[in-house]
Protein backbone atom coordinates (compact mmCIF):
# COMPACT_ATOMS: atom_id res chain seq x y z
CA UNK A 1 0.00 0.00 0.00
CA UNK A 2 1.08 3.55 -0.54
CA UNK A 3 1.40 3.81 3.63
CA UNK A 4 2.47 1.34 5.65
CA UNK A 5 -0.83 1.45 7.62
CA UNK A 6 -4.27 -0.79 8.22
CA UNK A 7 -5.97 1.79 10.24
CA UNK A 8 -7.41 4.74 8.86
CA UNK A 9 -8.51 8.09 11.47
CA UNK A 10 -10.98 10.38 9.14
CA UNK A 11 -11.31 13.72 10.52
CA UNK A 12 -13.78 15.92 9.45
CA UNK A 13 -15.21 19.56 9.94
CA UNK A 14 -17.63 19.79 12.92
CA UNK A 15 -19.44 22.27 11.36
CA UNK A 16 -19.63 21.21 7.73
CA UNK A 17 -21.07 17.76 9.46
CA UNK A 18 -23.56 19.15 11.07
CA UNK A 19 -25.40 19.46 7.62
CA UNK A 20 -22.72 16.35 5.52
CA UNK A 21 -23.59 12.50 6.61
CA UNK A 22 -19.64 12.40 5.20
CA UNK A 23 -21.02 10.11 2.04
CA UNK A 24 -18.43 11.26 -0.50
CA UNK A 25 -15.83 10.64 2.05
CA UNK A 26 -17.17 6.83 2.87
CA UNK A 27 -17.62 6.71 -1.09
CA UNK A 28 -14.24 7.72 -1.78
CA UNK A 29 -12.67 5.68 0.73
CA UNK A 30 -15.00 2.16 -0.76
CA UNK A 31 -13.58 3.45 -4.26
CA UNK A 32 -10.39 3.86 -3.43
CA UNK A 33 -10.51 6.79 -5.02
CA UNK A 34 -9.23 10.70 -4.35
CA UNK A 35 -6.74 10.65 -1.55
CA UNK A 36 -7.55 7.22 -0.85
CA UNK A 37 -6.25 5.52 -4.03
CA UNK A 38 -2.35 5.00 -2.95
CA UNK A 39 -4.50 1.93 -0.62
CA UNK A 40 -6.10 0.55 -4.11
CA UNK A 41 -6.22 -3.26 -3.64
CA UNK A 42 -6.53 -3.32 -0.23
CA UNK A 43 -9.03 -4.09 1.31
CA UNK A 44 -7.98 -5.32 5.10
CA UNK A 45 -7.89 -1.46 6.27
CA UNK A 46 -10.09 -0.35 9.45
CA UNK A 47 -11.78 3.14 9.20
CA UNK A 48 -12.51 5.32 12.04
CA UNK A 49 -15.05 8.79 11.16
CA UNK A 50 -14.28 11.71 14.10
CA UNK A 51 -14.86 15.06 13.81
CA UNK A 52 -12.49 17.56 15.31
CA UNK A 53 -15.15 18.66 18.21
CA UNK A 54 -15.24 22.04 16.79
CA UNK A 55 -13.30 25.55 16.36
CA UNK A 56 -10.46 25.42 17.14
CA UNK A 57 -10.06 21.61 16.70
CA UNK A 58 -8.92 21.10 20.06
CA UNK A 59 -10.64 17.95 20.84
CA UNK A 60 -8.97 16.24 18.21
CA UNK A 61 -6.17 15.17 20.33
CA UNK A 62 -8.45 14.22 23.26
CA UNK A 63 -10.36 11.68 20.48
CA UNK A 64 -7.00 10.45 18.93
CA UNK A 65 -5.44 10.01 22.34
CA UNK A 66 -8.59 7.71 23.60
CA UNK A 67 -8.47 5.88 20.15
CA UNK A 68 -4.70 4.75 20.47
CA UNK A 69 -5.45 4.30 23.95
CA UNK A 70 -7.99 1.80 23.76
CA UNK A 71 -6.60 0.21 20.66
CA UNK A 72 -3.05 -0.15 22.29
CA UNK A 73 -5.47 -1.89 25.27
CA UNK A 74 -7.28 -3.84 23.84
CA UNK A 75 -5.86 -4.98 20.59
CA UNK A 76 -2.23 -3.86 21.23
CA UNK A 77 -2.64 -1.77 18.22
CA UNK A 78 0.41 0.79 17.50
CA UNK A 79 0.87 4.35 16.23
CA UNK A 80 2.62 3.04 13.26
CA UNK A 81 -0.21 1.00 12.32
CA UNK A 82 -2.42 4.55 11.69
CA UNK A 83 -2.85 7.36 9.22
CA UNK A 84 -4.90 10.59 9.75
CA UNK A 85 -6.62 11.88 6.91
CA UNK A 86 -8.61 15.26 7.13
CA UNK A 87 -11.41 15.24 5.00
CA UNK A 88 -11.16 17.37 2.07
CA UNK A 89 -13.86 20.23 3.81
CA UNK A 90 -10.67 20.82 5.85
CA UNK A 91 -8.05 21.23 3.85
CA UNK A 92 -9.39 22.45 0.18
CA UNK A 93 -11.00 25.05 -1.06
CA UNK A 94 -14.75 24.03 -2.08
CA UNK A 95 -18.51 24.38 -2.07
CA UNK A 96 -18.07 24.18 1.73
CA UNK A 97 -15.83 27.67 2.39
CA UNK A 98 -12.47 28.10 2.62
CA UNK A 99 -10.07 25.41 4.08
CA UNK A 100 -9.81 25.26 7.84
CA UNK A 101 -8.43 27.95 9.28
CA UNK A 102 -6.89 26.19 12.04
CA UNK A 103 -5.45 23.36 10.14
CA UNK A 104 -1.74 24.01 11.37
CA UNK A 105 -3.19 23.65 14.67
CA UNK A 106 -5.19 20.14 13.81
CA UNK A 107 -1.84 19.19 11.78
CA UNK A 108 0.54 20.10 15.32
CA UNK A 109 -2.28 18.03 17.71
CA UNK A 110 -2.21 15.06 14.89
CA UNK A 111 1.97 14.98 15.03
CA UNK A 112 2.69 15.54 18.52
CA UNK A 113 0.75 12.34 18.98
CA UNK A 114 3.45 10.89 16.64
CA UNK A 115 0.87 10.59 14.15
CA UNK A 116 1.20 10.96 10.27
CA UNK A 117 -1.79 12.81 8.50
CA UNK A 118 -2.61 12.85 4.55
CA UNK A 119 -4.31 16.25 3.67
CA UNK A 120 -7.89 15.23 1.94
CA UNK A 121 -10.14 12.55 1.40
CA UNK A 122 -12.72 12.70 -1.48
CA UNK A 123 -11.82 14.70 -4.33
CA UNK A 124 -14.72 16.31 -5.92
CA UNK A 125 -14.27 16.55 -10.10
CA UNK A 126 -16.66 19.77 -9.64
CA UNK A 127 -14.40 21.25 -7.41
CA UNK A 128 -11.21 20.04 -9.29
CA UNK A 129 -12.62 21.72 -12.33
CA UNK A 130 -13.63 24.99 -10.50
CA UNK A 131 -9.83 25.05 -8.81
CA UNK A 132 -8.32 25.34 -12.23
CA UNK A 133 -10.67 28.14 -13.57
CA UNK A 134 -9.71 30.01 -10.02
CA UNK A 135 -12.88 29.75 -8.71
CA UNK A 136 -11.57 28.05 -6.01
CA UNK A 137 -7.97 28.07 -4.46
CA UNK A 138 -5.97 25.64 -5.99
CA UNK A 139 -5.22 22.50 -3.37
CA UNK A 140 -1.23 22.21 -2.62
CA UNK A 141 -0.42 19.40 -5.08
CA UNK A 142 -2.26 21.20 -7.65
CA UNK A 143 0.18 24.50 -6.74
CA UNK A 144 3.08 22.39 -6.54
CA UNK A 145 2.13 20.69 -10.38
CA UNK A 146 1.87 24.57 -11.84
CA UNK A 147 4.97 25.42 -9.90
CA UNK A 148 6.64 22.27 -12.01
CA UNK A 149 4.97 23.31 -15.00
CA UNK A 150 5.80 26.97 -14.99
CA UNK A 151 9.55 26.32 -13.87
CA UNK A 152 9.71 24.08 -17.26
CA UNK A 153 8.12 26.51 -19.57
CA UNK A 154 10.40 28.96 -18.34
CA UNK A 155 13.63 26.79 -18.85
CA UNK A 156 13.04 26.36 -23.06
S1 LIG B 1 -15.05 15.92 2.79
FE1 LIG B 1 -17.11 16.12 1.96
S2 LIG B 1 -18.15 14.21 2.48
FE2 LIG B 1 -16.32 14.34 3.76
S3 LIG B 1 -17.07 15.25 5.66
FE3 LIG B 1 -16.28 16.89 4.39
S4 LIG B 1 -18.04 17.68 3.25
FE4 LIG B 1 -18.61 15.69 4.11
S1 LIG C 1 -11.51 23.83 13.60
FE1 LIG C 1 -11.64 23.82 11.37
S2 LIG C 1 -12.30 21.76 10.90
FE2 LIG C 1 -12.85 22.13 13.04
S3 LIG C 1 -14.94 23.00 13.05
FE3 LIG C 1 -13.52 24.72 12.99
S4 LIG C 1 -13.35 25.17 10.79
FE4 LIG C 1 -14.15 23.08 10.96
Amino acid sequence: MGYDRNYIVVVQCHLVKERCSGYFCEKAFFERSGEFACYAGEKELRINYMTCGGCCGRAVHRKLTNLLRQSRRREELGKKQFIVHFASCITNDNFHGPPCPHLDYLKDLVTRLGLEYVEGTNISPKAEARRLEGRYRLRPAQERARAEEEEADGAD
